[in-house]
């Protein structure tokens, strides 16, 4: 039965030594059958099929594992996890890989991590994510005057299609999700 348990969480002082030991313990019953490789539909994309990724987490390549960008590449569709014959909460472990990744600021994942803070942070202040400040706070993070080029086509594109819009619509409160995010900090915290 595939695991429905929440996200592996690891905290700072229990990686200390092997900071992969709790996933090399949650994926001990992998057999690298390459099920999870086959039912991902970005594995396509990744540096490392995932089945590679566990198998390296397994060796305890934890260099090669922080510079791969499959777990940045990981949408949390679930299809590996619901799929995995020997039930392991892939997806849990993915997540696990990329807060690892942003609390030890691994350069590859920092444009990432950077993408997700923006992005919260505009749902947290407007209640939903209001696309023009979520993407202009992140190029003044990234500090690359490229990254905004970059992006300009798929802007021009959504804007044509009206799927975003230049102008944002006025929450009624700001702040509205303080409370809910303030109880996943504590909720995170108790872990
Ligand atoms: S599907 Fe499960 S058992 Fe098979 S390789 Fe992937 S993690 Fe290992
Ligand atoms: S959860 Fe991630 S790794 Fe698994 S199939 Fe979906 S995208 Fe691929």
């Amino acid at each position: 039965m595939p695991s429905s348990g929440s996200t592996l969480y690891i905290k700072p002082e229990e990686t200390a030594g092997n900071p992969l030991a709790k996933l090399q313990e949650a994926l001990s019953a992998c057999i690298q059958c390459g099920t999870c490789t086959a039912s991902c539909r970005n594995a396509c994309l990744m540096d490392h099929t995932p089945r590679r990724l566990w198998r390296m987490v397994l060796m305890g390549d934890t260099e090669s594992v922080f510079h791969s960008r499959t777990f940045a590449l990981c949408s949390a569709c679930y299809y590996c996890t619901l799929r995995c014959p020997r039930g392991l909460a892939l997806t849990d472990a993915m997540d696990t890989l990329k807060q690892m990744a942003a609390s030890r600021n691994v350069a590859e994942y920092r444009p990432n991590a950077r993408f997700y803070g923006s992005f919260m942070e505009s749902v947290r202040r407007h209640g939903r994510v209001n696309e023009m400040e979520f993407m202009q706070k992140y190029f003044i993070l990234m500090k690359n005057p490229l990254t905004p080029i970059q992006f300009t086509p798929l802007g021009i594109k959504l804007l044509r299609k009206g799927k975003i819009s230049l102008w944002p619509g006025k929450s009624k409160a700001e702040h509205p999700l303080d409370d809910l995010f303030r109880r996943v900090a504590e909720l995170e915290a108790e872990k």
